[in-house]
């Protein structure tokens, strides 16, 4: 099997050219599910129609097409959008489709009738390929944890399968236990891992589907967001509850200001600030700290989430234009599934032993496990021995007053809610545009629930409307706990 590289600035010119050259008969490729490649897609339809030759696309990225998946509006058993309702959608389609054996595909590839003489090809080096230059080879510790083939993929699949995959259910949010999740998502984002193959691992395991459920869930997430990406193309930087784009965030210096010390590790916070470490230097972090990381930022600093979004992008070795928009919407609460919980920067349960934290800022490791999370609760003593000093040799904390800093947050979010009334409905829900133009409702948190006055809605003063959600969308104490878990099972 040859592959032929080529490069230029127009890939439909470019394959027309070809297809002329080598009297080509017929173009396969794998759909790609961004708006950018739907794009690129539509362009080699029409040039290959133009030119009367025919084209296959494949669907393999995802377990579904996001294009085969409706839901229709309002809440069915799950509001629009959400996990529920979707995972319902596709199974009216059916199983994912097995995967193809391998020596398959690929005995087929070999059958192929190649041209008779091989088209000229570049060679990698004339591709004009980012260099990495400068002393340090910061690139190497990201190909050392990312080595990307399928033989890789395959390994780092079986082996998280014999020692992860058991106490996924208890372990997955624990950042200093190995194997606590696959590490699987850069060779799914890259393609080099079917979700077909993985799935189809799931569902051949021994285990019960209790035990198993929140992995299956967290591959029907990976499709959600694309669906969630094709509704919404501009996702990436442009709110989905689209007043939201009106809510105030921290500005000028100040911003500038936490939103360094939060990238490069140095907000005072060791959990937040190891995670950010992590991600720099290996681009990757375990969900439970993205989520650390991300509720910090928008709850706590304010800083606008999109600016987030964007560092996340640009550093994770599995940046996927649909999975961290969504996951960024959803923390900065303009997306389909607001985050109905704030995780605590100082609790630690994500690392109850202190290993990673310790990992990450060996300029910690002497502090006891105690005070590891919260070094500025250490007495003058504590920090001695450990030789930790406050402001020198690990930062103090960016902000101090916690409580404050999220009763503002939740102020910005009411204020821009109570200038947009007609985007409210009587029980205090957001209501977004769908892309066919009809209103849906959308969860929204409790707290920035208001009435028609722009009140806090509390059980005393809820108004029973005419436009009321159906019973669920309200989500009683019982929901609440419900969506909690729900939200923990993410
Ligand atoms: C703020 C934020 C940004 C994120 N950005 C990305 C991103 O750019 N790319 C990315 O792949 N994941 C992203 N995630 C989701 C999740 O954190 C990663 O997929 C996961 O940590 C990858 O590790 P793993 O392969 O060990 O996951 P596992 O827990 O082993 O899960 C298996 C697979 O399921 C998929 N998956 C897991 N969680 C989610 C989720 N919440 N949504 C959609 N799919 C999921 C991934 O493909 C993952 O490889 C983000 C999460 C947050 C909170």
């Amino acid at each position: 099997m040859k592959m032929v590289l080529r490069m230029g600035d127009d890939s439909a010119s470019m394959l027309k050219q070809f297809c002329e050259e080598y009297d080509v008969g017929c173009v396969y490729w794998n759909k790609g599910h961004t708006p950018e490649t739907r794009d690129k897609e539509e362009k080699y339809r029409s040039t290959l129609s133009s030119l009367e030759i025919a084209c296959i696309e494949s669907q393999s990225s995802l377990l579904y097409d996001p294009i085969d998946i409706a839901l229709s509006n309002g809440f069915n058993g799950g509001h629009w959008g959400t996990l529920m309702p979707f995972l319902r959608s596709c199974r009216k389609q059916g199983q994912p489709r097995k995967p193809i054996p391998r020596h398959e595909t690929f005995t087929m590839l070999e059958n192929m009738k190649g041209p008779n003489t091989w088209p000229s090809s570049k060679s990698l080096d004339e591709l004009d390929l980012a260099v990495i230059n400068g002393k340090e080879r910061w690139d190497l510790p990201i190909v050392e944890r990312f080595p990307m083939s399928e033989e890789d993929a395959l390994a780092n699949m079986n082996s998280f399968f014999e020692k992860g995959f058991a106490k996924y259910e208890t372990s997955r949010s624990r950042a200093d236990i190995e194997f606590s999740t696959s590490k699987l998502s850069a060779h799914l984002r890259v393609g080099t891992l079917s979700p077909n193959e993985l799935y189809y691992k799931v569902e051949g395991s021994e285990l019960e589907y209790d035990q198993r459920k929140t992995f299956t869930r967290r591959l029907a997430w990976r499709d959600l967001a694309y669906f969630h990406l094709r509704c919404f193309p501009k996702m990436m930087d442009t709110s989905i509850r689209s007043h939201y784009e009106e809510t105030e965030w921290v500005a000028g210096h100040e911003e500038a200001r936490r939103f360094n010390a939060w990238k490069n590790g140095k907000t005072g916070f060791p959990l937040v600030d190891a995670a950010m470490k992590e991600l720099y230097k290996t681009g990757w972090m375990t969900q439970s700290l993205r989520m650390i990381v991300a509720s910090f930022l928008v709850e706590y600093l304010r800083v606008n989430w999109v600016k987030g979004c964007d560092y996340f992008h640009y550093t994770l070795a599995d940046a996927d234009t649909a999975i961290n928009s969504m996951m960024w919407q959803n923390a900065g609460r303009s997306g389909i599934d607001q985050w109905n919980f704030v995780m605590s920067p100082i609790a630690g349960s994500q690392d109850p032993t202190g290993k990673y934290t310790r990992t990450w800022l060996p300029e910690l490791s002497n502090l006891p496990t105690s005070v590891l999370h919260k070094p500025w609760e250490a007495s003058e003593e504590v920090l001695k021995n450990a030789g930790v000093t406050l402001g020198n040799s690990y930062p103090h904390r960016i902000i101090v007053d916690l409580k404050s800093e999220r009763q503002k947050s939740i102020e910005s979010v009411l204020e821009m809610r109570r200038k947009n009334q007609s985007r409210n409905t009587d029980r205090g829900y957001d209501l977004i545009k769908l892309p066919n133009g009809e209103d849906t409702v959308v969860f929204t948190k409790k707290e920035f629930r208001i009435d028609n006055d722009g009140n806090v809605i509390t059980t005393n003063n809820s108004s029973r409307g005419k436009n009321t959600e159906p019973r669920g969308g309200g989500r009683g104490r019982k929901g609440q706990k419900k969506m909690l878990r729900h939200q923990n099972q993410v």
